[in-house]
């Protein structure tokens, strides 16, 4: 059960980590770790250009960023997770805001269960179905550790990085000002087209597929 009121969460170490992508766009981020978040998960906050933080009247762009080992790491084109973690980096630099790194891999339903969902697509199943299909919620992501992780680094009001409207919904929830919502790019490859699809049509994301 989700509540309204999160028990607070705290800072645990601030640590500089320079970072450099495939393409070899370079940033440094602020690596932020925390104690006491509500699912005992070692999430990560990485703050990155000027966020401003406890400034009157700044509002940091944020992305809220689930773990994706396949596409995050080795680059998969089944999703558009690698390509939308590289986007969100550099924009939020330019803007000055924070990535939360959420380890929820697969929605929350875990590797092994992402890579069986896979296997049921290449059998004509969209994402979704695949899940029920194993009998694992669509999507499974709760976003109230996140909440805390915005709280504890004096967030209260933010631009939200995202196409997807659970995120905005659930922060709105969870007593987080979502400003405004500013959509990713569509990163589109011939392997994930149906992937997107999927979260277009029946997760209404915001997703504009030309074809
Ligand atoms: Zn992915």
């Amino acid at each position: 059960m989700r509540s309204t009121t999160t028990a607070q969460a705290s800072i645990r170490t601030r640590v500089r980590i320079p970072l450099t992508f495939g393409d070899g766009y370079s940033t440094i981020a602020q690596a932020v770790t925390f104690d006491g978040l509500a699912d005992g998960r070692e999430h990560l906050a990485l703050l990155l250009g000027e966020p401003g933080l406890g400034e009157p009247g700044a509002t940091p762009l944020v992305r809220l960023h689930s773990e994706c080992l396949t596409g995050d790491v080795f680059g998969s084109a089944r999703c558009d997770c690698g390509p939308q973690l590289r986007e969100a980096a550099e924009r939020i630099t330019d803007t000055g805001g924070v990535l939360l790194y959420l380890r929820q891999e697969g929605r929350d339903i875990g590797l092994y269960n992402k890579l069986d969902a896979y296997a049921l697509q290449d059998s004509g199943l969209d994402t979704y179905q695949a899940n029920t299909a194993l009998g694992l919620p669509e999507d499974a992501r709760d976003y109230t550790a996140a909440a805390q992780m915005l709280a504890a680094l004096g967030i209260t009001e933010l631009d939200l990085l995202t196409n997807n409207p659970d995120k905005a919904r659930q922060l709105a929830g969870l007593g987080v000002g979502v400003r405004a919502t500013v959509p990713t790019g569509v990163h589109s490859t011939p392997d994930n087209l149906r992937y997107l699809r999927a979260k277009a049509e029946v997760t209404g994301h915001t997703i504009d597929l030309a074809g």
